[in-house]
């Protein structure tokens, strides 16, 4: 007798059409107006997925394909996405490929409820660096720069401005992971300032026109606020004439600038030089 979570009688649903109203809707998941409405989104693989049980996320939906059934990693997981109250799906590997619009699909996905840091509750302290990210467009860009974060042992991210979404597939596929361990949160400009006006923190934005080298900055003074600007235009004037440093990681060779993400990589682990150790 199979006594497995995935052997009990109406826990599991088998689902092998692409018609199927469930499989649908987490295909709709794809366009960010249906994330939004459902305030939901998908993550794919097996360890993303206990990652992000591990961490306290709210999954709504377990979707493997049929072949891993035996896999008592898998069966684990969608025993706990049971007892949290979620629908477990069995579907055979098209339908999976399908739901990631990938030829070799991970054997697992995940639907799990979004999850946004009110920016009231970020109250930096000694020794923590946050990350503000002025209207960043490109989903590689900010998920490789919550990647970094959580790297570096950054405390949290503030989206700053009209921004892509930090729940896309392409955002997710580039945290790997590290979406459910670093604080998210969104403001517009003067939530933003605000914010950091009521904080005993050091505001350093990063300028191609900064006069100061990233490198001179005491960051140990104070805790750090990395400020970062919009990939085509670089930080808006108001947001620099608030900054407490303008600072300029210096080049050389032909490139006008650094990629953001690679700027952001910079900036955060020379603030974070004092605290990090091998
Ligand atoms: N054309 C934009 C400009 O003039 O600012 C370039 C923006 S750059 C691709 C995106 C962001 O990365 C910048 O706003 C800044 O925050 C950071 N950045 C890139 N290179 C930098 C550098 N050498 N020094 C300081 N910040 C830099």
């Amino acid at each position: 007798m199979n006594r497995t979570p995935l052997g009990r009688v109406g826990q599991v649903k088998q689902i092998t059409s692409l018609s199927n109203p469930v499989i649908k809707e987490i295909r709709a998941l794809g366009l960010k107006k249906n994330r939004d409405r459902s305030s939901s989104f998908m993550t794919e693989g097996l360890k993303l997925v206990i990652d992000a049980l591990d961490q306290g996320w709210q999954i709504r939906t377990l979707v493997y394909a049929k072949d891993a059934k035996s896999n008592a990693n898998v069966e684990n997981v969608a025993a706990r996405t049971v007892a949290a109250g979620g629908l477990v799906l069995e579907v055979p590997q098209k339908v999976l490929g399908a739901i990631t619009r990938r030829d070799n699909p991970q054997m697992v996905c995940g639907v799990f409820e979004q999850r946004y840091t009110a920016l009231k509750d970020m109250h930096p302290k000694p020794g923590e660096t946050y990350i503000a990210l002025d209207r960043v467009r490109d989903p590689g860009n900010l998920g490789t720069i919550i990647r970094t974060a959580d790297a570096a042992g950054a405390s949290g991210l503030v989206l700053v401005g009209d921004s892509t979404d930090p729940f896309s597939l392409e955002t997710i596929r580039a945290t790997m992971g590290s979406i459910f361990s670093v604080p998210v949160a969104r403001s517009d400009i003067d939530g933003f300032l605000k914010w950091r006006d009521a904080r005993d923190a050091l505001l350093v934005g990063t300028h191609l026109d900064g006069a100061i080298d990233y490198r001179t900055i005491d960051y140990a003074a104070a805790p750090t606020i990395l400020l970062m600007g919009n990939e085509q235009a670089g930080l808006p004037a108001g947001l620099v004439e608030r900054c407490d440093r303008l600072a300029r990681i210096p080049q050389s060779g032909r490139a006008d600038s650094l990629n953001l993400a690679v700027a952001t990589a910079v900036m955060l682990f020379e603030a974070r030089r004092h605290l990090l150790e091998v």
